[in-house]
């Protein structure tokens, strides 16, 4: 168990060091702030669309390691997938968070961002892990409210 906790904190180093879709690119369909006051995390992230499928996710985060590199490896989860498939993502990402330790994930399906399993013994340190996700969330509600608007 120890060699994968090493694992699984290189997996989050790396992530953090070099983190996969950083920055705010241009087009984008909606921008969203998230805050993490308990930490003092921030994250600015742009979602693209294509149809229902996220084409693009781009962000500029502040704040400590575990966030940076969930959000890093959330990106690598969410574009190319459509809405439903990152919905069912994220639900399972934040049940295994909150299970304190008793649910893994599979591997095959979420990747690096299995390497946040050890947060979930950290209750202090969830929504560290969850603010990429959750200001996707953010994202991709408020495009459906102004698409149903606008219809
Ligand atoms: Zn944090």
């Amino acid at each position: 168990m120890a060699d994968l906790s090493a694992l699984y904190q290189d997996i989050i180093v790396d992530h953090y060091r070099a983190k996969h879709h950083a920055g705010l690119r241009q087009p984008f369909d909606v921008e969203v702030n998230g805050v993490n006051p308990s930490c003092g995390d921030e994250i600015t992230l742009r979602l693209l669309m294509k149809g229902d499928r996220i084409e693009d996710v781009s962000y500029q985060a502040e704040g400590c390691s575990i966030s940076q590199a969930s959000t890093s490896a959330m990106t690598d989860l969410a574009i190319g997938v459509t809405v439903d498939e990152f919905a069912e993502l994220v639900a399972g990402f934040r049940e295994m968070l909150e299970g304190q330790g008793k649910i893994q994930l599979d591997e095959d399906r979420y990747g690096d961002a299995i390497a946040f399993e050890g947060v979930a013994q950290f209750p202090a340190r969830v929504k560290c892990a969850m603010l990429g996700w959750a200001s996707l969330e953010d994202a991709l509600k408020s495009i459906h409210s102004r698409s149903v608007e606008e219809n």
